[in-house]
């Protein structure tokens, strides 16, 4: 289907389109159609713009990623189909690895996001999740992670999150930033900074931030991220909803 440009939802179709392309090429699961829906319900309810607070958000998010030792984006379905080639960009930028980590975990839906990168550019060698060794304390599908990734990471990007390992996460003291449309999750409540926005938008405002504080010094950097309160941007974005 071609959604004319006129169409009052066309950006929003588009992105449906995509994460539609996705389940039919193994990239996404049926179940990433559902959370998808519950963010565009959010995204509604926000104008389906950036707001204030989520620049904000994103500024301590990328200050973050930057001041780390080992910084790693994890990658899941409807990530790897909304915005394959930012995530790629965004490690390039902050100096963080890839690894996929799935809700829904089967090894062909892994090798299929794999490759689905690889064709968007990154080398495979740097994309981590395809041998998880290593194990978060969670007893579903996702606590299955490389112990030279997320396991040793000190600072994780969660995009479209699960509250339970968010949590989890968080408690073994590593710096969690997540993307979540709903300020009223699980995860948005564990995640030490969340960026209430589409990934769509925040991906590629987070390249360009990287782009303008690479130079800062760590102190800098480390202050930028330690000045965050997440529980105010939360309250911000709540009441941006209720003021729309
Ligand atoms: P939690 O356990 O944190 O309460 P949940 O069970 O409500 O999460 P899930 O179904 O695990 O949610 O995951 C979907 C989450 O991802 C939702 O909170 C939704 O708002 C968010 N989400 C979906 N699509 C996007 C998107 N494109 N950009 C940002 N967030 C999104």
């Amino acid at each position: 289907m071609t959604v004319p440009e006129s169409h009052p939802r066309h950006r929003s179709l588009l992105i449906r389109e995509r994460l539609v392309a996705g389940v039919k090429a193994g990239i996404t699961s049926q179940e990433g159609l559902i959370a998808h829906g519950r963010g565009e319900a959010f995204d509604y309810l926000l104008g389906e713009r950036t707001i204030n607070s989520a620049i904000h958000a994103s500024r301590a998010a990328v200050a973050t990623m930057l001041a780390a030792k080992r910084p790693v984006l994890s990658v899941n379905g409807n990530v790897a189909a909304l915005v394959p080639d930012e995530i790629i960009e965004l490690s390039r930028v902050v100096g963080a690895q890839i690894e996929i980590n799935l809700f829904h975990r089967t090894e062909n839906r892994v090798h299929a996001i794999v490759d689905h990168l690889r064709a968007h550019g990154a080398p495979a060698s740097e994309i981590l999740g395809e041998q998880p060794d290593a194990a978060l304390p969670l007893d579903h599908a996702r606590s299955r992670v490389c112990a030279a990734g997320i396991h040793a990471a000190d600072a994780v990007l969660v995009p479209l999150e699960d509250g339970d390992r968010c949590q989890a996460l968080a408690r073994m003291g590593k710096s969690v930033i997540a993307i979540d449309l709903n300020p009223l999750s699980r995860t948005a409540e564990a995640a030490t900074i969340t960026i209430v926005d589409n990934v769509v938008r925040a991906i590629p405002n987070m390249i360009r931030l990287a782009r303008q504080m690479e130079g800062l010094p760590e102190d800098r950097l480390s202050e930028i991220a330690r000045r965050h309160d997440n529980n105010r941007a939360l309250q911000d974005a709540i009441r941006e909803i209720v003021s729309q």
